[in-house]
C-alpha cells in the first residue's frame, strides 16, 4: 500500500530529500511555479469520513496550508468553498478539480480579503452556492520582510492587518448568524507571534493578535456551541516563502532549526485542521494547537 497520513513514519525521514533552491516569485505566487512543490497530501491523504455533510470556506484555499486543508476536508465528506484572489487561478482550479475528486461540492470566490466588502458578501456567498456553512478556516495571510522599521511602508503595515486581522474578524462576524451549534472556526496564527522576527514586524503582530481574537471570541461563542481555535504553522515549505515573506538567501536553511531539523510541508498542517474542525475535538476551545517541528511555544 502506498503511504498516507497514517503509514508508521520516522518523522525526521519524512521529506528529507527535499533541498529548496533559492527563487522568487511576485506576490500573492503560485504553488504551480515552486521548485520543489509543496506536498498539500494530493497523494496521501486518506479521508474516513470525520466532516461529513460539513460546509466550510477555507481562505487561502488554492495555495499551502489552505490547499492542503481544502483537500484534507473535501476527503472527509465536507463540501468546501475556496477564496482566493483572482491572480491565483491556475492554483484555484487544480485545487477545485481534486475537492470534486472527492465526491463533494466545491464553489470557487475568487476577491481581495484586503477589501471589506468583499469579506461581507463571502458568507453570503458561500450560503447559496453550498446551502449554509458551518466551518469557517480563516487562513488566508500576508508576510513581506523588512529589514528596518523607518522603511516599513506605512501602506504594507496596514494592509497586513487588513488581510490577517480584519479579515478574520469580518468574516467571523458574518459567519456566525448562520452557524448551527456544533459549528466551528479555526483562525491560522503562526510560531512568529511567540518568537517574533526582527523582519517580520507587522506580520507578526498580526499573528499575535490572532490568537488573542481566537481566545477572547472562542469564550464569547462557546455558550452558542461555536467552537473557535487556531493553528500555530512553523516553517512550512509554501509559496509565501519565496514571495518575500523572507530574504532568498534564508531560503535554504528554512526550518533547520528546529528540533526536527527540517521545514514542514503543508499535507502535515492539514490533520491539525480535520481535528479542530470535527467533533472530535468538542471540549477543546479557544486553543492553538503548534505544528511547528518541534520548537517551544508558551
Ligand atoms: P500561501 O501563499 O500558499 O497562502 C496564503 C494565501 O493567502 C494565498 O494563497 C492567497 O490566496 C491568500 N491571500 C493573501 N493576500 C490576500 C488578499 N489580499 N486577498 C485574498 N487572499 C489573500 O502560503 P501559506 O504559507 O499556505 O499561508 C497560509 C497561512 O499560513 C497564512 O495565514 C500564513 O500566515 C500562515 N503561516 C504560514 C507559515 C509558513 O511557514 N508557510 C507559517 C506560519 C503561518
Ligand atoms: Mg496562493
Amino acid at each position: 500500500m502506498a503511504r498516507d497520513q497514517y503509514t508508521f513514519t520516522d518523522p525526521t525521514a519524512l521529506y528529507s530529500d527535499i533541498e529548496p533552491k533559492k527563487q522568487h516569485q511576485t506576490e500573492p505566487g503560485l504553488d504551480a511555479d515552486m521548485t520543489p512543490q509543496p506536498d498539500l497530501g494530493e497523494d496521501t491523504y486518506r479521508g474516513t469520513g470525520r466532516l461529513a455533510g460539513r460546509k466550510a470556506l477555507i481562505t487561502g484555499g488554492d495555495s499551502g496550508i489552505g490547499a492542503a486543508t481544502a483537500i484534507a476536508f473535501a476527503r472527509e465528506g465536507a463540501d468546501v468553498a475556496i477564496a482566493y484572489l483572482p491572480q491565483e487561478e491556475e492554483d484555484a482550479a487544480r485545487i477545485a478539480g481534486l475537492i470534486r475528486d472527492a465526491g463533494v461540492k466545491v464553489a470557487q470566490l475568487p476577491g481581495d480579503l484586503s477589501d471589506p466588502d468583499y469579506c461581507r458578501g463571502l458568507v453570503d456567498q458561500v450560503v447559496a452556492e453550498l446551502g449554509g456553512i458551518d466551518i469557517l478556516v480563516n487562513n488566508g495571510g500576508k508576510q513581506i520582510f523588512n529589514e528596518d522599521i523607518t522603511t516599513l511602508p506605512d501602506e504594507q503595515w496596514q494592509e497586513t492587518f487588513d488581510v490577517n486581522v480584519r479579515a478574520t474578524f469580518l468574516l467571523t462576524k458574518a459567519a456566525v448568524p448562520h452557524m448551527k451549534p456544533g459549528s466551528t472556526i479555526i483562525n491560522t496564527t503562526s510560531h512568529q507571534a511567540y518568537t517574533p522576527s526582527p523582519t517580520l514586524l507587522d506580520y507578526a503582530s498580526t499573528k499575535w493578535a490572532i490568537n488573542g481574537f481566537t481566545k477572547a471570541v472562542a469564550q464569547q461563542l462557546a455558550p452558542k456551541g461555536i467552537r473557535v481555535n487556531a493553528v500555530a504553522p512553523g516553517p512550512v515549505w509554501t509559496v509565501l516563502q519565496v514571495t518575500d515573506g523572507q530574504p532568498q538567501e534564508k531560503v535554504a536553511e528554512f526550518g533547520k532549526q528546529t528540533p526536527l531539523g527540517r521545514m514542514g510541508q503543508p499535507a502535515e498542517m492539514a490533520p491539525a485542521y480535520v481535528f479542530l474542525a470535527s467533533a472530535e475535538s468538542s471540549y477543546i476551545i479557544g486553543d492553538t494547537v503548534n505544528a511547528n517541528g518541534g520548537s517551544p511555544t508558551p
